[in-house]
């Protein structure tokens, strides 16, 4: 019996196995190619070289270890944790196939870490997420405390539960924007409400560093305060508990609240014009789909099932299976928020959607290869530049760190920026 929630890389070799080494996965699908220059869409690929550091090569790894053909040696783990873990090559790979390559990554990491421990680097991710609750090692308060210093007082009949997250819980850029969205929620009336310092941290950074048994625990916590908290709708200010609550928290415990991103109330806002933007913003702009709003927040769906050939050849599933290829993600209402204020004309970057290159965001990998992280946030920042625009703009604190950093480098005046500062600025009519 086949499951959708792959407990372990052994559950992947039906899949795995499938792998005929086309190298698909290190591009978009060819009819979604629009430049010779931004034609990759594996970050880890474009920087290293080798098709190891691919999501075929991943699969190859996988199947070798598997096998016993090879150990979990120190190149090996290299290779698989320097990765994005930004699901690029399993939308590219299912564009055709359904091999599920970023379950297989995970599940390589999960295996690596339980034969070998974590890199240096993750092991004081995991210090802090075990000392203070959060992911930051370079924040030494804890989550509650930080949490708990934002002051942040509920609404009367709160009808949404705003989870904040670690970002904008520590950083002082971060949390400049989520006063920011706090305003433009009240302006529109929304009856919002937190948990306070009880909120926990959704567990996604163990979950890419391989620590399962970390992050379920994290998940249940999660979980768990959102059931009693009795909220219908919980709207997530951070991009990766958006992907992590609806992606990957519903497999260890139910979620039954809806689970939204603030980007998409935003939108519902604007369309019934209880936020109306007001102040012209004359700039050319591009929105860069960060993989955990997008591909990698595709809810999960439970399966079970067992796969039969037709003629001995056709393989099919029974009953069929759902197969997430990204297309799930959170496209639209990013676009349809810049679309509304006035006198900003949206240019799209080449590579967009389920299929935009990851900035560096995702994955864990600036934890151990900072290098690599930085050089895939150039790249993207040198593909919205390739646009001919001032401002990059997206909503995940950690994208946002990365590509303020490399605009800056590059000399030519963009400026990378969140959507819920650009759009306070028309709303409240402060283009300071
Ligand atoms: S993972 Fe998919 S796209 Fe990549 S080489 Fe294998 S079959 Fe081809
Ligand atoms: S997850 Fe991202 S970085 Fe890693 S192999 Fe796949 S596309 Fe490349």
């Amino acid at each position: 019996m086949l499951s959708s929630d792959f407990q372990s890389l052994e559950a992947l070799r039906p899949f795995a196995s499938k792998c005929p080494r086309c190298s698909l996965c290190k591009f978009p699908p060819l009819v979604r190619v629009e430049s010779a220059a931004h034609s990759g869409i594996c970050p880890s690929y474009e920087e290293f070289k080798v098709h190891a550091s691919s999501g075929g090569g991943m699969l190859v790894m996988a199947m070798s270890l598997l096998d016993g053909r090879s150990e979990p040696t120190d190149t090996v783990r290299r290779i698989a944790f320097g990765c994005h873990a930004c699901g690029g090559c399993d939308v590219a790979c299912k564009f055709s196939a359904d091999i599920e390559v970023q379950e297989t990554i995970l599940q390589l990491r999960a295996k690596l870490f339980v034969e070998r421990g974590p890199l240096p680097g993750h092991d004081a991710v995991l210090a802090s997420l075990a000392r203070r609750g959060h992911p930051l090692p370079a924040h030494d308060t804890d989550l509650a405390a930080a949490l708990a210093a934002l002051d942040l007082s509920s609404r009367d009949g709160a009808s949404v539960l705003l989870w904040i997250g670690p970002h904008h819980a520590l950083d002082p850029h971060r949390t400049k924007t989520l006063r920011r969205a706090l305003s433009l929620l009240d302006r529109a009336g929304v009856a919002w409400t937190t948990l306070g310092d009880r909120e926990p941290y959704t567990g996604r950074a163990a979950l890419e560093i391989g620590d399962r048994a970390s992050f379920r625990a994290f998940a249940e916590r999660a979980a768990r305060a959102i059931e009693g908290s009795g909220a219908k709708r919980v709207v997530c200010l951070s991009a990766e508990d958006y992907a992590t609550l609806r992606a990957d928290v519903p497999r260890v415990a139910a979620v039954r609240a809806r689970v939204s991103h603030v980007v998409e109330l935003y939108d519902e806002l604007l369309a019934k014009r209880r936020l109306t933007p007001q102040a012209r913003i004359a700039r050319a702009v591009t929105w860069h789909d960060t993989s955990y709003l997008g591909r990698l927040s595709e809810p999960f769906v439970p399966w079970r099932g067992v796969a039969r050939k037709i003629e001995g050849q056709i393989e099919i599933y029974d009953p069929p299976r759902p197969v997430r290829s990204g297309g799930g993600g959170c496209y639209e209402p990013p676009r349809r928020v810049l679309g509304r204020i006035p006198g900003l004309v949206l240019r799209e970057m080449p590579r967009r959607r389920e299929y935009a290159f990851d900035s560096g965001e995702s994955g864990q990998a600036a934890a151990v290869l900072p290098d690599f992280a930085r050089a895939s946030a150039r790249r993207r920042a040198e593909e919205a530049r390739s646009t001919g625009v001032e401002l990059l703009v997206t909503e995940c604190p950690q994208s946002l760190a990365l590509l303020e950093s490399a605009c800056s480098e590059g000399g030519s005046g963009l400026r990378a920026t969140s959507l819920t500062d650009l759009l306070a600025m028309s709303v409240e009519g402060d283009l300071s």
